[in-house]
């Protein structure tokens, strides 16, 4: 396994329609395994493979790492030519992006999708998320038609600025509680 290069925005790779993988070969397994280390060391939660500078409509993702069994928290969903069939809803999500660095953003996303992929084992599956880890899958299929949540988001602001409003929140609530 190797940890590779992520690839940052205002990098035209970003920005382009990626293309379906036909067969999955010891090279997109060894893809796959690069993209977790890579995620994991960035401490991500989930990579496109255009990010890592491939431009094949794959992504990896970890989305239930708030959860309080191990075995679901450190679950890895393999997503092979995925296609959303179905949204719900909608939330508005805080996003960050391991290619856009240093900042957040604000976007609308659904409540609830299902999504259907082939695995690496060659199977198709299709899976249902709602909450956290429906915005993560929206967030990493965008990247494979070269849409970053940037360029979606209603509102954009640094990491810096992101955790002061999130303080300011906290001490509203704390007040309220006080009251
Ligand atoms: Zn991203």
């Amino acid at each position: 396994m190797a940890l590779r290069n992520i690839t940052v925005r205002g990098s035209e790779i970003l920005t382009k329609k990626c293309k379906p993988i036909k067969a999955i070969t010891p090279r997109i397994r060894e893809l796959a395994e690069d993209m977790v280390e890579t995620m994991i060391a960035a401490d991500g939660v989930g990579i496109a493979a255009p990010q890592v500078g491939v431009m094949k409509r794959f992504f990896v993702a970890m989305p239930h790492v708030d959860s309080e069994d191990e075995a679901i928290r450190e679950k890895i969903y393999y997503m092979i030519n995925p296609e959303i069939t179905y949204r719900e809803g909608t939330q508005e999500s805080s996003e960050g992006c391991l290619s856009v660095p240093g900042y957040m953003g604000l976007v609308d996303r659904p409540e609830k999708i299902r999504i259907k992929a082939t695995d690496l084992d060659g199977n198709e599956q299709e899976y249902e998320f709602e909450g956290f880890a429906a915005t993560v899958f929206c967030h990493e299929y965008d990247h494979l038609d070269g849409i970053l949540y940037s360029d979606i988001a209603k509102e954009m602001m640094t990491v810096e600025e992101y955790s002061e409003r999130l303080e300011a929140l906290k001490e509203e609530h704390a007040e309220e509680k006080a009251e």
